[in-house]
């Protein structure tokens, strides 16, 4: 029986020491904004904006929001985060992904100033987490590593396995596990006999938005398994990339779907928000 990486609770930690953070803040006169940009209707995207949303009230977080129909330009959208990187009262600007299929992303992340850049995307700060010097940590590896300190699971010397390699999620996680002394594997849909190197992972990190992906029989025993998925399954219920009922009696620690890693993502967005208004104001 693996022990449950309770995100829900972990993540609670962490909401009420920002909350503190935000409260000590508003008393040296430095009250703290997040701006959220969502472009179109999605349904995924509006439930992700509208829980970030309430995590930032709950936290005393002010948070405005940019809700621009789905035929906005490219030109409009970067109008708005040109604005919004001048605005003083916003700390953190983020906007939701994935925009429109006609709006580059890559251009809207790029347009983001750095200082506010509370998702950690641009390249500037991607750079930063590549040499080790940053302020702000991509929002889901990020809550993962608090996760595994919180639990007190040593990653030092550790064969780590990521499955997937994404910008947001993949490749960062990585380089997380890679500074904290982890041996690290990256695996993708190119990845020649992927249970091989799953079998060999004392962490497992699935980031690969296929229901089910990892059965029981690609698991070590004793694995500490991170689920970052959140995909839906044949009956349309909120599932991850593990098989859960397989491979929680294999494990030694878990993350549940959903109460695990998604939890600690909102709670990041936070703590890199605070972090940002205090850079913006001289306070770190
Ligand atoms: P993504 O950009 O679609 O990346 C998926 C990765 O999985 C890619 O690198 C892909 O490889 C790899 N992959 C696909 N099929 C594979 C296979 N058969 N074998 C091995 N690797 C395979 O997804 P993402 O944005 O990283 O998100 C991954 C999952 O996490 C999704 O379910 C998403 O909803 C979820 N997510 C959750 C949170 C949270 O807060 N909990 C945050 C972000 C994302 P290639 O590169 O070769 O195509």
């Amino acid at each position: 029986m693996a022990k449950i990486l309770d995100g829900k609770a972990v993540s609670a930690h962490v909401r009420e020491q920002v909350k503190a953070e935000v409260e000590a803040l508003a008393k040296q006169g430095v009250p703290v904004g997040l701006a959220v940009i969502i472009v179109g209707d999605d349904p995924a995207s509006r439930t992700y904006v509208n829980n970030k949303k309430k995590a930032c009230a709950a936290a005393g977080i002010r948070s405005e929001e940019y809700a621009l129909p789905a035929e906005t330009t490219q030109e409009e959208l970067l109008a708005l985060v040109e604005t919004l990187n001048k605005k003083p009262a916003v700390n953190g600007i983020l906007c939701q992904l994935p925009l429109p299929a006609h709006l580059d992303e890559k251009a809207v992340i790029a347009a983001i100033a750095p200082e506010k850049d509370v998702d950690a995307f641009h390249a500037v700060n991607v750079g930063h987490i590549m040499i080790g010097d940053y302020a702000f940590l991509p929002c889901t590896p990020a809550g993962i590593m608090e996760m595994l300190r919180y639990y007190d699971i040593d990653i030092a010397g550790k064969n780590c396995v990521v499955i997937g390699r994404s910008n947001i999620v993949g490749k960062p996680m990585a380089m997380l596990l890679l500074q904290q002394n982890g041996t690290v594997t990256i695996c993708h849909s190119k990845t020649r006999d992927l249970a091989a190197h799953t079998r060999n992972a004392d962490i497992l990190v699935a980031a690969v938005g296929i229901p089910h992906f990892v059965t029981a029989d690609m698991v070590k025993a004793g694995a500490v398994v991170i689920d970052v998925g959140m995909d839906r399954d044949e009956n349309g219920k909120l599932c991850g990339d593990v098989d859960f009922a397989g491979v929680e009696p294999k494990a030694s620690y878990i993350t549940p779907v959903p109460g695990g890693v998604g939890p600690m993502t909102i709670a990041t967005l936070l703590k890199n928000t605070v972090t940002a208004a205090k850079q913006q104001n001289g306070l770190l």
